[in-house]
């Protein structure tokens, strides 16, 4: 192996290990934390041309810096990844072997339904900590109580208070990698202590979402602090690390404590959620090229999702947020998967869900077309709920017999006819979204959104 290292191409994205205020006029200062994005190589492969958050353009060491990766897909990040679930003393013996002072791993008690185990390597023995659970709190000493597994873990790291060591190394479950871990790995990561919370903008599936400033930019911060919520959350933060596009809601980073507190740092979308736009503005304020505009930028986010192979499963105009210099950018990437993979039909928005993946799961780039269509919808009845006045449970009967919706008050028909194209009820006969963006491409340069 030669120890050259890979040129990083233009367009890399970086966060900064280190400060670094460079000494000469060319070079570019920052702060450990910076994002920063590679322009070009210098002659000295130490050192690349690159730009910061605000366009800023300069010189920067590259042993300064840690190049941006995804978390790769497939990956099952956890932030118990010490947990194995409800495995036998024995097993739990044979998983802390050989031996190593520190080593632990928890499971769920087999003699005591509901309570866990600590499993601790000591000194050539495993020792077996009975973790008790009552009104809601854990404790192995009935002294110190705690909130979570993560909490109380934490405290035995810290120290063993008690035990016949404290805890040195997770004994990791097979198949799952510490959360922490892996965003760290791939640059992920930031610090708590560089990230201010300011003021909270909205309520999610997940807790809620603040608006923070880190490093003098405004994000938005999504907090979470309930354990059940978490591993959807972690699977949104990973799919995200994977994605990049200007229509795209970008991730600036993950905070992961300790103690269990997991927060996703964003972009900050000024001005909300598309359907609230659309409803509190109405057709008075915007005009037929702004939503037009709209509907191109969603498209290109759908178009690039559609040639990375990801699928969307949640697109409406709820799930679109809006910047400060308008610009339409799909968020919400909880339900977003690799083409390939399955998921149960538990919870899916009805009205915006193709018909064969209500019905077989069938979720593909196909699909998510078919909730284009209705964000289409969505976008030129300015905000309406898509099928007014038809009750609920009537519409999957209805739209499975071929019923589509009219068309929304003052819409230009080609554009109507995009929509009924979306809705075509063999996936098959769909348009893919490199079509419907040439189609709207076309709209818009004819002038025909008139
Ligand atoms: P979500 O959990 O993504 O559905 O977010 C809930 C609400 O929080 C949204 O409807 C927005 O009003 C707000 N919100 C979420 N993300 C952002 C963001 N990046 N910028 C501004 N507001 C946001």
């Amino acid at each position: 192996m030669s120890g050259m290292q890979a040129v990083w191409p233009s367009g890399t994205e970086c966060i900064a290990k280190y400060n670094f205020h460079g000494t000469a006029d060319q070079d570019l200062p920052f702060s450990k934390g910076d994002v920063l994005t590679i322009i070009s190589v210098t002659k000295d492969p130490n050192w690349y041309k690159a730009k910061n958050k605000v366009g800023r353009e300069g010189i920067i060491p590259a042993n300064y810096v840690q190049k941006r990766e995804g978390v790769k897909a497939g990956t099952k990040l956890s932030l118990m990844p010490w947990f194995h679930g409800k495995i036998t003393r024995e097993q739990a013996e044979r998983l802390l072997y050989p031996p190593e002072t520190g080593l632990f791993l928890v499971r769920e008690s087999t003699n005591y339904p509901g309570d866990y185990t600590l499993c601790v390597s000591c000194e050539g023995k495993v020792e077996h900590y009975r973790i008790i659970y009552s009104s809601s709190k854990l404790s192995i000493d009935e002294e110190v109580y705690f909130e979570n597994l993560m909490q109380l873990v934490e405290h035995y790291t810290s120290d063993p208070d008690g035990l016949c060591t404290r805890l040195i190394k997770p004994k990791v479950m097979e198949g799952t990698v510490a959360a922490q871990d892996e965003f760290s790995r791939g640059g992920w990561s930031l610090n708590m202590k560089d990230l201010k919370l300011l003021q909270i903008i909205g309520k999610g599936e997940f807790g809620d979402v603040m608006l923070g400033d880190y490093h003098g930019n405004k994000v938005a911060v999504k907090c979470i602090k309930n354990d059940a919520t978490a591993q959807a959350f972690l699977a949104e933060a990973s799919v995200m690390t994977q994605l990049r596009h200007s229509n795209l809601v970008q991730m600036l980073g993950v905070i992961v404590e300790e103690k269990g507190g997991l927060y996703l740092v964003t972009e900050y979308m000024a001005k909300g959620s598309l359907v609230d736009y659309l409803r509190s503005r109405g057709r008075s304020v915007l005009g037929g090229e702004c939503l037009l505009k709209f509907s191109l930028d969603v498209c290109e986010a759908m178009a690039y999702l559609e040639a990375n192979n990801f699928v969307h499963r949640d697109l409406a105009a709820r799930n679109v947020l809006v910047s400060e210099d308008n610009i339409a950018k799909v968020s919400d990437f909880g339900l977003t998967k690799e083409a390939s993979s399955t998921q149960d039909t538990g919870k899916l928005p009805v009205k915006w869900t193709a018909p064969e993946a209500l019905r077989e799961k069938k979720f593909s780039t196909k699909s998510d077309v078919w909730s284009f269509g209705i964000l289409l919808w969505e976008i030129y009845s300015f905000g309406r709920v898509p099928y007014p006045r038809i009750p609920l449970k009537d519409v999957v009967p209805r739209v499975e017999k071929g019923y589509k919706m009219e068309s929304p008050d003052g819409c230009p028909q080609i554009v109507y006819e995009v929509m009924k194209k979306c809705w075509t009820l063999d996936p098959a006969h769909r348009p893919a979204f490199h079509q419907l963006r040439e189609q709207l491409e076309h709209i818009k340069a004819s002038e025909l959104y008139l």
